[in-house]
């Protein structure tokens, strides 16, 4: 199947080099408000499994940030890969960074020894989610990406300005989601704000949503000091141009009507801990408060 390269790609470019830039900043900011971890040794990258509802399994990679991102030694930030247990074999939601690859596949063969892979769904095209996919195209397995993030996908994040830490081997997906279809029993929706493909994938079985980076995590979930997930979320947020927030809070709007429908019993983002219940709600409006505080920040008392 042949890619079409996204109309926006232009602009993904301008996004590339904004994305870093809040890294950037991030570093500052850890610098700025803890210096004493300076000292602190250096995380070992990592993978951890759990069992979530509705039989899927997530597996929670530890990703590093360099030194060279001028990050305090150790500090790191977590990322999901969800795996969904069909019948026919096993389905991937996101499939985790490129450094990470053979362990993760580690540990879905341990977990999953008589099940093959049908395929890899993305959420979107950053290095966290879609960074191992090129191993996983050239074991001849689906990937599928929505078309306005093939463009990022196939340039592997390779942008001027883009940390090391978050470009990747570029690849062609092998399948394009266009939104509105439904593959293996998740029905696709596309979520544009984080990324201009970004999509949110709605098990319907089991009323369980996917939401890459739709979601934001709270701030309490890093528990260790050295964790700069939410960091790493809200300052990408911050750094987002107000055309894409916009965007993101349309989509998480649409997410809260679903999940106001009844439609969504589970959450399972990109990031963090997972919900369940009447958790459901509040994630959402937690994440359109942050969201909307990024559009239009407090200003502050004169
Ligand atoms: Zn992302
Ligand atoms: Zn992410």
């Amino acid at each position: 199947m042949s890619t079409k390269i996204s109309p926006k790609s232009g602009s993904m470019n301008a996004r590339a080099i904004k994305i870093s830039t809040a890294i950037f900043l991030i570093t500052a900011i850890v610098l700025a408000t803890a210096p004493s971890l300076a000292q602190a040794k250096p995380k070992k990258s990592e993978i951890k499994s759990y069992q979530e509802r509705g039989g899927i399994t997530r597996f929670e990679e530890y990703l590093p940030l360099s030194p060279e991102l001028g990050a305090p030694p150790g500090s790191f930030y977590k990322v999901n890969v969800y795996v969904i247990n069909l019948k026919e074999g096993i389905v991937l939601v996101d499939c985790g960074s490129e450094s990470l690859y053979s362990e993760l596949r580690q540990e879905i063969g341990k977990r999953f020894p008589h099940s093959s892979i049908l395929a890899v769904l993305l959420t979107h095209g950053h290095a966290d989610h879609a960074g191992a996919g090129h191993y996983f195209v050239e074991e001849g397995m689906p990937v599928y990406a929505s078309v306005a993030d093939s463009y990022l996908i196939q340039m592997g994040m390779n942008f001027p300005g883009v940390p090391s830490d978050f470009a990747y081997t570029g690849y062609t997906p092998t399948e394009l989601l266009y939104g509105g279809e439904t593959i293996f029993g998740l029905q696709v929706i596309p979520t544009p704000g984080h990324t201009y493909g970004s999509l949110s994938f709605l098990h319907v079985k089991t009323r369980t949503l996917f939401t890459g980076d739709t979601t934001i995590c709270y701030p309490e979930d890093d528990r260790d000091p050295l964790d700069m997930t939410f960091e790493l979320e809200s300052m990408t947020l911050q750094m987002e141009d107000e055309a894409s927030l916009h965007l993101q809070l349309n989509s998480l709007n649409s997410l809260l009507e679903l999940a106001n429908g009844g439609s969504v019993k589970e959450i399972l983002p990109g990031h963090n801990r997972t919900y369940h219940g009447k958790d459901v709600l509040s994630y959402l409006e937690h994440s359109i408060v942050v969201v909307t505080q990024a559009l239009s920040p407090e200003v502050p008392p004169a």
